[in-house]
């Protein structure tokens, strides 16, 4: 057997064991449960509430003792269960403090391996870890901690087929995904099994924080908006950044899920979701909910802004409530577009390409071992996409410097690429100098990004411009990524 299938094969054996060892902790919760006598509250002693151990009193006292937690707040953490989707930049901080509050159950779902270039900002993960599941790697840093909790591994992609099964298992759920197509999937899939999500993104500088179908008693139907009454349209591919692509700044992304973390211990320690869920057991019954409060007081809903290199970092705008007419928690005017559990939408679709979209023909396409040999050659123009930061960090030897944005800002070729190459043309033949696109006949120009996606847009507006009837126009397959990796000169970042 190969290294590869070896590595492989350990990694689904892992997988397999801490799901084993999870389905065994919770057996045994379960048992525990139903040998329980039931209990009052009334009683306030740790030797008359068996609920929380000796040991968890110590270790929650700190919190315990806030009237806003109280051992009926503490109970219900223990009680509550939360799946965590993403265990990246948002999900690692979010679970380290759900997991250190006592929450009973942690689910964990992410399908991604540990990188290297994730350990700026995901702080559950070590080195030891590269290669492996994030979501193992984040349960034994989280076990080694609080083994109090019982954790649930995920090792897969959220996706219509199974995002309903796994999130209904939940009482609560928090979004902490880079990508908005995720985000919409969890709403529209918590509606439907009448979840609450705590939603949170990062990029570059900034933040954002919502809760989604949240529990209120000043929504009909006792619901606060979900997602889509924000926005109802998931935004154009083009538009879309993540993380990978747009940079984050490590603290930032922790900050919001710290936020996240709060949010939920907030949620679930005053009781406002009991109404959402049914007993797990007859005992649990019996036993009645661990606390007097109902679903939260009315509050309008609102969003948090963090914006970290501003003076005044938090903002809170108030929010519409729920749209009536929302497609997902709503009553669509056309009854065929309400959203349902066997219609939710096909989110690659609806959100176009994914990040590895192929655009344009094979044949207009290079390696970057064939451009690698084309460099200096006459008539070869390399222009790269990249912004001006990544573009200052490491480059092509002669290429040009044309950001993206440029392109996306005038939804056609900019005259920064007309320059760029007419400059390159003169250079090569200046006796042909003047007229726009005059000595550059028969050239080659060929588009290079960091990961060959946005090279290949811009490569496709060129060949749709007249102006470039006569060339040869090309991308890079793998961006400046493949080669690093490849053709050396440049670093991989
Ligand atoms: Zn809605």
């Amino acid at each position: 057997m190969s290294d590869t299938t070896n590595h492989q094969r350990i990694i689904a054996l892992e997988a397999e064991n801490a799901a084993l060892k999870a389905r065994i902790a919770s057996l045994e919760a379960r048992l525990q449960l139903n040998s329980a006598p039931p209990q009052s509250l009334t009683h306030t002693t740790p030797t008359a509430t068996p609920e929380l151990s000796a040991e968890e009193y110590l270790r929650y006292g700190r919190q315990l003792i806030m009237p806003q937690i109280g051992l009926p707040g503490q109970l219900r953490l223990k009680n509550t269960r939360v799946l965590i989707i993403g265990i990246g930049g948002l999900g690692c901080p979010a679970a380290s403090y759900l997991s250190s509050a006592g929450v009973g159950t942690l689910g964990l779902l992410d399908h991604d391996l540990v990188e290297l270039s994730n350990l700026h900002r995901q702080i559950l993960h070590t080195l030891a870890y590269i290669g492996r599941p994030k979501v193992l790697s984040a349960i034994d840093r989280l076990r080694a901690a609080n083994p109090n909790v019982t954790y649930i591994p995920h090792i897969t992609a959220l996706d219509k087929e199974n995002a309903l099964e796994i999130i209904q298992n939940y009482d609560l759920v928090l979004d902490c995904t880079d990508h908005p197509r995720v985000r919409y999937l969890v709403s529209d899939a918590a509606v439907i099994a009448g979840k609450t999500v705590v939603s949170a993104s990062a990029l570059k500088t900034e933040g954002q924080l919502v809760v989604v179908n949240k529990p209120t008693s000043s929504e009909e139907g006792g619901r606060g908006p979900c997602y889509r009454c924000y926005w109802p349209r998931p935004p154009p591919t083009e538009s879309v950044v993540s993380c990978g692509e747009g940079g984050v700044l490590g603290p930032v992304v922790g900050v919001m899920g710290v936020l996240q973390a709060l949010e939920a211990v907030k949620i679930i320690s005053s009781g406002a979701l009991e109404g959402q869920r049914a007993p797990a057991s007859a005992n649990e019954a019996a036993a009645g909910s661990p606390g007097t409060e109902g679903p939260s007081k009315p509050e309008p809903a609102s969003m948090l802004f963090f914006s970290s290199y501003s003076p005044t970092p938090f903002k809170t705008l108030r929010m519409k409530g729920r749209r009536a007419d929302c497609i997902s928690c709503g009553t669509p005017s056309d009854p065929a577009l309400k959203i349902t559990a066997s219609t939710i939408p096909d989110y690659d679709n609806f959100c176009g390409p994914g990040p590895d979209a192929v655009l344009l023909d094979p044949k207009d396409r290079r390696t970057v071992m064939e451009v690698g040999e084309m460099i200096g050659r006459e008539n070869v123009v390399v222009v790269d996409t990249r912004d001006e930061t990544q573009f200052g960090i490491t480059s092509v030897g002669g290429s040009r410097n044309v950001p993206f944005v440029l392109w996306q800002r005038g939804g056609k070729v900019p005259e920064e690429f007309w320059r760029a190459v007419e400059e390159e043309g003169n250079s090569a033949d200046p006796q042909e100098e003047g007229e726009k696109g005059k000595g550059t006949k028969g050239k080659e120009v060929v588009i290079l990004c960091r990961r060959g996606n946005d090279s290949q847009e811009a490569a496709k507006m060129v060949m749709e411009d007249p102006r470039a009837r006569d060339w040869k126009v090309t991308d890079v397959v793998g961006g400046i990524g493949e080669w690093a990796r490849k053709v050396g000169g440049v670093v991989e970042y």
